[in-house]
């Protein structure tokens, strides 16, 4: 809250799954927040009934047909709410003077361009979008530097080192006495599956995660643990932590969120249930702590807590986020990202195996190898090569 007025936020990616947990949140303290703006991409029904309940200033869609389709409905409901459309009214929203704080929640690189706009606005930027740090980190950091912005960790990992690291942290883990940042990771549904069985994984079967409800894109990474390899690469430019300063381990209860490791040898964790309306409460509270509608943990029906090391054979993906990470090659993350991003698509659609997943991030990463690129222009143009090519390896492995 600035002083006494409630905070207004715009939710980029209001249909999703951490769009609606934002707004269960937000529901439970109407005195706090008001709602700005609510964007969806293709679940027009659904922002309907969310326009109606929160009755934000602006909705935005995808295309103008769809946005014919919202106001028509909600003129009919009474609702004045204004529906734009089109990436440009992303930024817009992100970037309106009217609007303090910006829950960036789309998924994949389509959420980079309002999360930048939202940067360079000076906002308060709730990021759940960890794919905007993995194309253009550098970029985006600097942006948020260089305009006041204020970068708030909503990934629950990410939130619990943020938490465990002092208040203060002002960007050196050296100087805060940090030795390393631990980040924790259930393993997914596959931990335990024979390796033999990895090719028959259905998509239904690789969206079923043990512990967390989750938008597809994010389940599928998580089951491959492509997800842990770009929160690495996530965890980097946020705290500003080298290659070496990065731990995985896994902890299959999820009850730890993550960790940082202290030069003492004291170790903090951040504790809860698996629901991210933890991390999304403490973003939107800060400083201080609100309600989230989470249950408390009871330590007496814990069956135990367990960790071991990632087993990177059974997790290529996660070897190949270790290899960008450790190359320091800004355009490689870029790389791994657009492959992904088509290779999940392809497999939800089932036109390629679980285990193909890690084979089209590998072949683009060796296809535009030496590449390099800084500005946006550049980051967004080897996006698009990338995946133009991950397409094509994907039409050539459907067609065998
Ligand atoms: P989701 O698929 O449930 O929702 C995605 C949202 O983005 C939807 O509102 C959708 O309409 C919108 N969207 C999709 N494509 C778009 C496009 N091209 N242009 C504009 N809008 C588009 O995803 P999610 O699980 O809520 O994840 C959102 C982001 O948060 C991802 O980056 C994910 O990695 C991150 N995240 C999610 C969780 C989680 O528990 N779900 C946890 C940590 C981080
Ligand atoms: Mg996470």
């Amino acid at each position: 809250m600035n002083g006494c007025n409630p905070t207004s936020i715009t939710i980029l990616g209001a249909t999703g799954s951490i769009g609606l947990s934002t707004l269960d949140v937000i529901a439970r303290h109407p005195e706090r927040f008001t709602v700005f703006a609510l964007t969806a991409y293709q679940q027009i029904d659904r922002l309907a009934e969310l326009c109606i309940r929160f009755q934000p200033v602006y909705a935005v869609v995808a295309s103008a047909t769809q946005a014919s389709v919202l106001q028509v409905q909600l003129q009919a409901a009474a609702v004045a709410t204004e529906v734009l459309f089109g990436e440009q009214a992303l930024c817009d929203v992100a970037q309106a003077s009217e609007t303090d704080a910006v829950m960036a929640a789309i998924v994949g690189a389509a959420g980079l361009k309002p999360a930048l706009a939202a940067a360079k606005a000076g906002k308060i930027i709730y990021l759940a979008n960890k794919e905007t740090l993995v194309v253009a980190g550098a970029l985006f950091m600097q942006t948020v530097q260089q305009n006041g912005a204020r970068l708030l960790p909503v990934d629950s990992e990410h939130n619990a080192i943020f938490q465990a690291l002092p208040a203060d942290y002002q960007g050196d883990l050296k100087q805060a006495g940090v030795a390393s940042l631990i980040l924790t990771a259930s393993g997914g549904p596959f931990l335990h599956t024979a390796l033999a069985d990895f090719a028959a994984i259905t998509p239904e079967a690789a969206i079923r995660h043990p512990n967390w409800q989750m938008g597809r894109k994010i389940s599928v990474d998580s089951a491959s643990m492509m997800n842990k390899g770009l929160e690495l690469i996530e965890a980097r430019w946020l705290f500003n932590a080298t290659a070496k300063q990065l731990e995985v381990v896994i902890h299959p209860q999820s009850v730890i969120h993550s960790m940082v490791r202290y030069i003492d040898g004291s170790v903090l964790a951040q504790m809860g249930e698996p629901d991210m309306r933890i991390p999304i409460a403490h973003c939107l509270g800060l400083p201080a702590r609100i309600e989230s509608g989470v249950k408390q943990l009871d330590f007496t029906r814990l069956s135990g807590l367990n960790f071991l090391a990632p087993d990177l054979v059974r997790f290529p993906c996660l070897k190949l986020a270790y290899d960008v990470l450790h190359s320091g090659h800004a355009a490689s993350s870029c790389i791994l990202n657009a492959a992904n991003e088509i290779a999940v698509d392809a497999f939800l659609n089932g036109l390629i195996r679980f285990t193909d997943l890690a084979s089209v991030s590998d072949s683009c990463l060796q296809h535009f190898s030496g590449q390099s690129a800084s500005s946006i222009e550049e980051l967004l143009l080897l996006d698009a090569q990338v995946r133009s090519i991950a397409r094509t390896w994907v039409a050539s492995r459907a067609a065998t």
